[in-house]
C-alpha cells in the first residue's frame, strides 16, 4: 500500500493523465476473452493487486509483493492523505444518492479532505458531456471511478486526456462501502482471503467472478498469465 501510495503522489506531482487499476483474479481472466480490457491492463500506468488471487499469482512467479491493495482500502487512504496535503477528490459512480452519501461519509471520516464533486455513474450517453464539464472544471487531483470492472476503466480510458485528471481509479463498489450501502467483508474474512466469498453469499450476481477461479488458477499453474 505504502508503494502504491508513493507511485500516486508521483503522478500527481507530475500531472500527466494515469489510469491505476486495482486488478482481482476475474478481472484478469476477463482480458483473455476482451481484447480491448487486455490492452488497457497492458498500457495501465499502475496495476494493484485487489484480491488474494492476484497476490498468490505474483508471488508464485517470484516478485516479493507484500499484499493486497485493493480499491476500497486505497481510496480511504488517499482521503486521510488529502486531509494532510489538499489533494483534490472527485467521486463517480454508484446509483443516485451513492456518491453523495460516500462524500459525506469520507469527510466525516476524513475531516479536512477535499472532496471537489460527486456524480452517479447511471448517466445516459446525452448526459456525458455536462458530467466530463462538472469533472473538469472541479480540477480534481484523483478521480475515482465506481462503476464495475472493466466499465470504469474503458470510461477512464476514452476520457482521461480531455478531463486531464492526474490520477484516475477503478474502484468497484467502494463507494457502495462508504455510503452504507454494501458492507465490506469481515476482518476474518479478509485477512483469510475470503472476501469475494462474503461478497457472492451477500449478492449472488458475483458468482461470475468465482465461476472464473478455476480458470484463473490454471492460467497461474500453466503460467499463461497476460501480466
Ligand atoms: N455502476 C455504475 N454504473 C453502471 C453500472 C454499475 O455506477 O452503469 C456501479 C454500481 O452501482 C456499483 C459499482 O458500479 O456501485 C459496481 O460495483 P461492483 O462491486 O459490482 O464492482 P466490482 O468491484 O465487481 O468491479
Amino acid at each position: 500500500m505504502s508503494d502504491a501510495l508513493r507511485r500516486v503522489q508521483e503522478f500527481i506531482r507530475e500531472g500527466v493523465p494515469r489510469l491505476v487499476v486495482t486488478l482481482d483474479a476475474g478481472g484478469l481472466v476477463l482480458a483473455a476473452r476482451d481484447p480491448e480490457w487486455a490492452k488497457l491492463l497492458e498500457s495501465a500506468d499502475l496495476i494493484t493487486p485487489d484480491s488474494s488471487g492476484i497476490v498468490w499469482a505474483l508471488r508464485r512467479s517470484g516478485l516479493a509483493i507484500g499484499g493486497r491493495v485493493a480499491g476500497c482500502d486505497m481510496a480511504g487512504e488517499l482521503c486521510r492523505l488529502s486531509q494532510q496535503h489538499g489533494y483534490r477528490v472527485y467521486l463517480l459512480g454508484g446509483a443516485p444518492g451513492v456518491a453523495e452519501k460516500a462524500a459525506c461519509a469520507l469527510t466525516a471520516t476524513y475531516p479536512g479532505c477535499s472532496i471537489v464533486g460527486f456524480d452517479h455513474g447511471y448517466f445516459q450517453e446525452a448526459e456525458e458531456p455536462e458530467v466530463l464539464s462538472r469533472i473538469a472544471n472541479a480540477k480534481p487531483d484523483i478521480l475515482l471511478v465506481a462503476m464495475g470492472m472493466p466499465r470504469q476503466e474503458k470510461w477512464i480510458a476514452r476520457h482521461r486526456e480531455r478531463l486531464g485528471v492526474p490520477v484516475s481509479i477503478g474502484v468497484g463498489g467502494t463507494l457502495d462501502v462508504f455510503a452504507g450501502v454494501a458492507k465490506r467483508a469481515p476482518r476474518a474474512f479478509q485477512r483469510l482471503g475470503l472476501e469475494w466469498l462474503w461478497r457472492v453469499a451477500r449478492n449472488p450476481r458475483k458468482m461470475r467472478k468465482v465461476l472464473s477461479l478455476p480458470t484463473f488458477v490454471l492460467m497461474v499453474l500453466r503460467n499463461q498469465s497476460v501480466v
